[in-house]
C-alpha cells in the first residue's frame, strides 16, 4: 500500500510551501498552527507574510503577544496566534532558539498536541513516527477496514492503524504519513472518493465490497 501511495504522490503532490526543501522547522510549525483550522488556500498567503516578518522563532518571541495576533488577521480562532507566540518564547528561551525534534519535547510546548508534535518531527526532520490526520483516517478506513467512513477519533488505534502500514525506511515513511494525507484531500473524499484515478483501487476492501452504507455522492 505504502509504495502505491508514494509513487502517487510522487507524480500528483500539490506543491505546498512546507513541501519545499529547505522550507524550515520553524516554517513547518507555523503552517501546523494555521492549518489546524482553516483551509490550505488561506493560509499560504498568510504563511508566507507570517514568516517573512518573523524567519525565526526569536523574532516573534521578540515582540508582544498582541502583535501576532494582528497578523493572525483572519485566519480565524485567534487563540492560536498566542499559542504559537507562546511556543516561540519557550523555544527561545528553552531550546536555543531551535524547533525541538523529540515528540515528548515539543508536546511540552504551548499548543501543540499530540498530531503537531507528530506532524512536526516527520515533516520538519524526517523521523519515522505515524501521523493521522482526518484524510489519513477515512483512507486507512476504506482501504484496510472496509468501511465508509472512520470509526470516531482513537489515538491508540489510529496511531497503530497507521504504524503498521509505515515502510521501514525512514524516507518512504515520511513519504507515506504525507502521501496518505493528500490521497484522502484530493481523490478518497468523503463527499465523491474518485476511484477511478486512486492508487489504491486494486486493493480497497470498500471498493471490493461495493460499498456498503455509501452517504455520499456518486462515485467515479
Ligand atoms: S479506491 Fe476509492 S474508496 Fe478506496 S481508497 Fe481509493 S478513492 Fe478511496
Amino acid at each position: 500500500m505504502a509504495s502505491l501511495v508514494n509513487a502517487w504522490f510522487g507524480l500528483h503532490a500539490r506543491d505546498l510551501p512546507w513541501r519545499r526543501d529547505g522550507f524550515g522547522a520553524w516554517g513547518v510549525l507555523v503552517s501546523e498552527f494555521m492549518l489546524q483550522q482553516t483551509p490550505v488556500t488561506r493560509v499560504i498567503p498568510h504563511l508566507e507574510a507570517w514568516l517573512t516578518r518573523w524567519p525565526t522563532p526569536a523574532d516573534l518571541a521578540a515582540v508582544p503577544p498582541g502583535e501576532a495576533v494582528r497578523a493572525w488577521a483572519t485566519l480565524g480562532y485567534p487563540r492560536r496566534a498566542l499559542w504559537l507566540h507562546a511556543a516561540a518564547v519557550e523555544i527561545t528561551e528553552n531550546h536555543g532558539g531551535i524547533v525541538p525534534q523529540d515528540v515528548g519535547v515539543l508536546l511540552t510546548l504551548t499548543g501543540i498536541g499530540d498530531y503537531t508534535a507528530r506532524a512536526v518531527a516527520a515533516f520538519a526532520y524526517g523521523h519515522r513516527h505515524p501521523v493521522v490526520d482526518t484524510n489519513t483516517r477515512r483512507v486507512i478506513a476504506r482501504c484496510v477496514a472496509g468501511q465508509a467512513e472512520p470509526a470516531p477519533p482513537s489515538r491508540t488505534r489510529d496511531l497503530a492503524a497507521m504504524n503498521a502500514l509505515l515502510p521501514a525506511d525512514v524516507r518512504a515513511a515520511a513519504v507515506f504519513n504525507a502521501g496518505a494525507m493528500e490521497l484522502g484531500a484530493l481523490v478518497c473524499t468523503s463527499a465523491r472518493p474518485r476511484c477511478a484515478d486512486c492508487p489504491l483501487a486494486a486493493l480497497c476492501a470498500w471498493r471490493a465490497a461495493g460499498y456498503p452504507e455509501y452517504q455520499g455522492q456518486k462515485k467515479t
